[in-house]
């Protein structure tokens, strides 16, 4: 997009992969200015289409339908401005979580041409730059969310294969964008130094 004059970053991963907790350490090497969001929280509409999503047993078109309508918002009122000022911008998930979650987990791939569609035509060009993929055996997140007591959300309840499959989705669909796959599993500050080292490297590019 010509008004793209930043840089859009992703950072993806089942819950419990360590997004949050390594987003924290992107602060460290990327500009002071960055602007950090998160899908689909990041405006108060997200916040709104979040609670009727989970509070509800929505058709999962209806559900498709929503979680697109909360990212065109985002798009419009957060990551195009601030990109357009020449901010870098990371977002806290992206359109990767509805193939990993709605499409794939769901085992629904009968609706990954609506997805497609939506992703032409509500998204478009506004595609990232870069996406960093937290990549976690389900074992190991099932044992860091149990000692997690806080924050479970809806898709919690779900059994293993479920997060394989959501984890699979991932790995097929972020093929489509620059990325980097980091392997989640060690230690908090081993999954930090290769996290730094692949934005590094995209950063240096
Ligand atoms: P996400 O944002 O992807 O859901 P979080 O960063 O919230 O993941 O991490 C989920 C839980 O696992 C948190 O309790 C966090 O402290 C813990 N955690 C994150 N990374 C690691 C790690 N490398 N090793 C052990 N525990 C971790
Ligand atoms: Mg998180």
């Amino acid at each position: 997009m010509s008004s793209r004059k930043g840089t859009y970053i992703v950072i993806e991963g089942v819950d419990g992969a360590g997004k949050d907790t390594q987003e924290e350490f992107l602060k460290e090497i990327l500009p002071a200015d960055t602007v950090y969001t998160r899908e689909p929280r990041g405006t108060q509409i997200g916040v709104v289409l979040r609670d009727v999503i989970t509070g509800n047993e929505l058709d999962p078109i209806t559900e498709i339908l929503l979680f697109y309508a909360a990212r065109k918002e985002l798009m419009n009122r957060v990551i195009i401005p601030a990109l357009a000022e020449g901010k870098t911008v990371v977002s806290n998930r992206n359109e990767l979580t509805t193939y990993a979650y709605q499409i794939h987990a769901r085992e629904r791939h009968d609706l990954e041409h609506l997805a497609d569609y939506l992703s032409n035509t509500v998204l478009g060009e506004m595609q990232p730059d870069f996406c960093l993929f937290y990549d976690i055996p389900v074992e190991i997140r099932k044992e860091r969310l149990e000692q997690r007591s806080d924050n479970i959300n809806s898709f919690d309840h779900f059994d293993a294969s479920f997060f394989e499959r959501a984890r699979d989705g991932y790995k097929e669909h972020i093929q489509k964008l620059p990325h980097a796959i980091i392997d989640a599993s060690g230690t908090i500050e081993e999954v930090k130094e290769k996290s730094l080292q692949a934005l590094g490297e995209f950063l240096r590019t």
